[in-house]
């Protein structure tokens, strides 16, 4: 049975998938933003801050 946490920004329920882990991210269909899994039990939602992403994405863009 899939879990369901709200969206912090606009409280829209979101369901989390039993594969997703902490740290996972997931997007909220309704208002588009980017949602860190940062607890399971029970499950809860961050804004995600895409900075912290660029370490993994090397696209090469310096600046
Ligand atoms: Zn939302």
């Amino acid at each position: 049975m899939a879990k369901k946490a709200k969206c912090p920004i606009c409280s829209h329920p979101i369901e989390i998938a039993e594969f997703l882990e902490i740290g996972n991210t997931v997007d909220c269909m309704q208002c588009d933003s980017v949602l860190r899994l940062i607890e399971l039990d029970p499950p809860a939602l961050d804004v995600d801050s895409l900075d912290d992403f660029e370490e993994d994405a090397s696209e090469g863009d310096e600046y």
